[in-house]
């Protein structure tokens, strides 16, 4: 079957909780990419995403652009955020997605995590519309992984109506790892993954 990774940004929130409801309903899976602070505020959201199966994520601490650090900052933001997870879940995030999408050589080297982009930009932090959300990960293909940002109602509003949407066509939801797994790919350390 046909697969997609659904992605959330700059969590958790508070409509946290009724995304991972629907995901329970549907038996779908996200990969939830949080920053720390968020993290702190919400263990019993993470907590229930490690009950899910749902994957774990780091998205640094305070977003900064991670380029901009030197190696002991860059460590500090993925440390701190890693620290509030396994607090929550008492697991590790096993995936990362630099703040803006920006890395270098020292950012690659120091995360010590693969590093997960996407392949289907909703625009949802833009648009905060639930239609053009909805459109934009019915759109989406065999592999995608898809970007949304769970801090936004509309975007919480357009992940629940577009799961049952997809099942309907055929798609299997599921983690980075799981697709990345299922198209024979290795996750690697400090390398950029767009799609599988
Ligand atoms: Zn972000």
């Amino acid at each position: 079957k046909p697969m997609i990774a659904l992605t959330f940004d700059d969590g958790p929130g508070k409509d946290t909780g009724r995304l991972l409801d629907a995901l329970e309903k549907y038996n779908a899976r996200a990969t939830f990419f949080m920053l720390g602070n968020n993290a702190k505020r919400y263990p019993k959201e993470i907590q229930r995403m490690k009950e899910l199966n749902c994957e774990l994520g780091n998205h640094s601490t305070s977003h900064p652009q991670l380029t901009k650090l030197s190696e002991e900052g860059i460590k500090k933001e993925i440390q701190t955020t890693s620290g509030y997870i396994h607090d929550a879940a008492g697991a590790d995030p096993t995936v990362m997605r630099p703040p803006y999408g920006a890395v270098n050589a020292l950012v690659k080297q120091t995360v010590g995590l693969p590093m997960i982009f996407w392949s289907v930009d909703t625009l949802d932090w833009k648009t905060k519309n639930v239609e053009s959300t909805v459109n934009s990960i019915l759109n989406a293909k065999d592999g995608d992984i898809i970007l949304l940002h769970d801090i936004h109602k509309a975007s919480v509003d357009a992940a629940i109506e577009a799961i049952p949407k997809m099942i309907e066509k055929g798609f299997q939801i599921v983690t980075v790892s799981e697709m990345a797994e299922a198209k024979g790919k290795t996750l690697e350390l400090g390398v950029k993954y767009f799609s599988f």
